[in-house]
């Protein structure tokens, strides 16, 4: 076994501390990546809490991962020692479903084994740990190419807000001609818009901070729209093709679909604690056929179109680097939406 340290939770609700464990050895279908940078995602936040089910504890976070590759098996033809390489959400599948043959992993018909807080049935039966570790072993599949003129940092938070940004916006064909709200401006907010105005739509950020509204012209976006001021709301009203709903906390989603227009689609990224919550909702979506979909991060095909399209585009997250030992004032901070617009660790410092 690879002995290997990271910041774990004993228990939930408990502060993350320094923890060693084990990793399993590199098999001929494996790497070894050391982790270099690791993004800190709203979910890292809601799982160690037990927001959405009972976690498996100890429980390391992350899933936002980039590093360099230390080991490789025999059989790996993708990745030499000394390769960049990330890992995102998910680090195994059954790999013989309708959906995997298809790429879309993440939909696993049998269950995706997802980078922590989960067990992997398909390989070791044993649990998963994530990124705020030093080193992590997958298979080969399930390893992502990091283009190497990105920023490294910059680039940890497209393993999980990239892509579940991207995917959406690639699958409901969102382009030149649509008008786009992007709905809570955080981590995976922030990467919807820049995605959404190099994809040529039209982007309206939709906030509950109006101090953002400085950021809105650098990171791209065309209006700012403070959700809690009637007036600007008003004019917003019935006018979006599609409204990327990125938020974290509860929220009125009546309030939001009115400002859909007709055939309009509310795409449903957060995990907000209770969920869907509608009071009039076959009425609210027949008098305007509208539609409430949902989406989860993507397949590794994608995954890795969308890294070859940000190094087309330059695109990166824009990151506050971290000490390890500040991670609890970062989910705090998280907490308070007071984020830009990513946390990232640096894993040097562990
Ligand atoms: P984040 O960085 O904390 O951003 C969430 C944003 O939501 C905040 O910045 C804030 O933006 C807005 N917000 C917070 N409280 C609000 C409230 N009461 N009313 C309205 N807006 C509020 O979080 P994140 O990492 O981007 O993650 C966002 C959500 O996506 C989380 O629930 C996370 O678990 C989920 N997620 C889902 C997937 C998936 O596969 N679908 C993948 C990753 C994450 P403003 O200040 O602009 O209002």
């Amino acid at each position: 076994m690879i002995q290997a340290k990271g910041y774990a939770a004993q228990n939930v609700h408990e502060e993350l501390k320094l923890w060693k464990f084990e990793r399993r050895d590199v098999d001929a279908h494996d790497v070894q990546i050391e982790i270099l940078y690791c993004g800190v995602c709203h979910t890292d936040v809601a799982q160690i809490n037990n927001e959405w089910f009972p976690g498996l504890f100890p429980m390391i976070p992350g899933h936002e991962i980039v590093g360099r590759v230390v080991k490789v098996g025999d059989h790996v033809q993708k990745f030499k020692v000394g390769d960049l390489a990330g890992v995102g959400t998910f680090i195994n599948s059954c790999g013989i479903c309708e959906h995997c043959h298809s790429g879309l992993e993440v939909y696993c018909e049998n269950g995706v084994i997802p980078t922590y807080n989960g067990v992997d049935k398909y390989q070791d039966g044993l649990p998963t740990y994530g990124g705020y570790s030093n080193t992590i072993v997958t298979k080969e599949p399930y390893a992502l190419k990091i283009p190497a003129q990105l920023n490294l940092a910059a680039t940890a938070p497209l393993l999980c807000a990239g892509i579940t940004t991207y995917s959406p916006l690639k699958h409901w064909k969102v382009g030149k001609g649509h008008k786009l709200a992007v709905l809570g401006l955080g981590g995976l907010g922030h990467m919807a818009v820049k995605f959404a105005v190099a994809l040529g739509a039209e982007v309206t950020i939709l906030s509950t901070s109006p101090h953002k509204a400085a950021d809105a012209k650098k990171l791209g976006a065309h209006h700012f729209v403070v959700a809690s001021n009637p007036e600007e709301v008003e004019k917003v009203k019935n006018s979006f093709d599609f409204i990327v709903d990125t938020v974290s906390a509860d929220h009125d989603f009546d309030f939001y679909l009115s400002f859909l227009k007709l055939d309009g689609i509310h795409i449903c990224l957060g995990v907000p604690p209770k969920g869907l919550q509608i009071k009039n909702t076959l009425l609210t979506l027949q008098l305007g056929r509208k539609s409430i979909v949902g989406s989860a991060a993507g397949g590794i095909p994608e995954t890795q179109e969308m890294l070859d399209f940000c190094a087309a585009h330059n695109i990166t997250a824009d990151i506050e680097l971290i000490d390890i030992k500040d991670i609890h004032a970062a989910f705090d901070r998280m907490g308070k939406g007071d984020v830009k617009y990513r946390f990232v660790i640096d894993m040097a410092t562990l």
